[in-house]
């Protein structure tokens, strides 16, 4: 494949979009990489993305060796650039490190990223991913919350915010360490409390992010796709399929606690999300998940939540709930 003379900023968030499903998504990388070195670009600033794009291209199809080439070059072209694009080229070259197995060069370059976790909404989740591709779950839980108490310190006041806008940045601390919280089974602290009274203030208000995005499902085919094409989201949906159902299964149990009836899951496809995303959306973005869920939410599809005990299961492997989803939560 061989692309036209110069790239675009916007040819290349379509390639973001479509480059994993594609037929030779490999020779679509080494052909980003290629255009991004021989100066192929419109915008010469976008060399760090184009490259970080075709190392994630690479790392998706397990190329470890070529997606650490290209994450190189990627942070190396990215420069001194502090922005949150270029932090999230940084955190891949880490992930890539764990994934090869060399955890102290990986932490080594995770740590200068922490600074990043107060000042960008989506560096929570770029660094999480990252420890979560080197089982550091705990040291991210450590992170999040020394983040979540710098950023509650800042805001110079004593009252706590009272809604996900005023909190700002602090909002997508509180919901990753929450989610995380709850993956690793840990019991709600005040700082739970709070991330659970602003995503419930959020859903009420309408707003694109909510609770629902929790109750995103995706069935056991739809599950290998959505891993083998975002790879990062297993730090989301979970590592397997029986992980990822037991997240589901947690979370469906736990909202009953606080009183919610009626919860239904929602199955979502690979196509469905990326097709929702758009593209200039990004699946590694909570907020377009969000959304997805959202959209599923109000339509027909959904799965009823709990099934009897003794009925089929709800996750559809064809077992019966009692002997399947019921125990994963414990
Ligand atoms: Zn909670
Ligand atoms: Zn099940």
């Amino acid at each position: 494949m061989a692309f036209k003379t110069e790239l675009t900023s916007s040819d290349l968030s379509e390639i973001r979009q479509s480059a994993l499903g594609a037929a030779d998504p490999l020779g679509i990388a080494a052909d980003l990489a290629d255009a991004a070195e021989a100066g192929r670009l419109a915008d010469k600033d976008d060399a760090g993305y184009a490259l970080a794009l075709a190392a994630e291209i690479a790392e998706s199809r397990a190329k470890l060796d070529a997606a650490l080439r290209y994450v190189e070059r990627a942070v190396e072209a990215y420069g001194e650039r502090d922005d949150s694009q270029a932090g999230a080229a940084r955190a891949l070259h880490a992930r890539i490190l764990f994934r090869l197995g060399r955890s102290d060069e990986a932490l080594a370059r995770l740590e200068p990223l922490r600074p990043l976790l107060t000042r960008y909404p989506d560096a929570a989740a770029f660094v999480t991913a990252a420890l979560g591709a080197g089982q550091e779950h705990r040291l991210a839980e450590k992170w999040l919350t020394e983040a979540v108490q710098e950023g509650l310190g800042a805001s110079g006041s004593t009252t706590e915010p009272s809604s996900a806008e005023d909190a700002g940045v602090l909002f997508f601390l509180l919901q990753q360490r929450h989610r995380l919280r709850h993956a690793l089974g840990l019991q709600h602290d005040t700082h739970d409390n709070l991330a659970e009274r602003l995503e419930t203030r959020l859903a009420n208000a309408g707003a694109t992010a909510g609770p629902a995005v929790d109750l995103l499902f995706f069935r056991q085919a739809e599950f290998g796709k959505l891993l083998e094409q975002f790879p990062a989201l297993s730090s989301v949906f979970g590592a397997d399929w029986d992980e990822h159902r037991a997240i589901l299964e947690r979370e469906l149990v736990r909202l009953t606690g606080t009183g919610r009836t009626g919860l239904t899951v929602l199955p979502g496809t690979v196509v469905g999300l990326t097709g929702f995303a758009g593209a200039d959306g990004d699946v590694a973005d909570a907020r377009v998940r969000s959304g997805y869920a959202q959209q599923l939410a109000g339509r027909e599809g959904q799965i009823t939540w709990p099934p009897e005990r003794n009925g089929a299961c709800w996750c559809g492997s064809g077992t019966k709930y009692k002997k399947c989803c019921l125990p994963r939560s414990r």
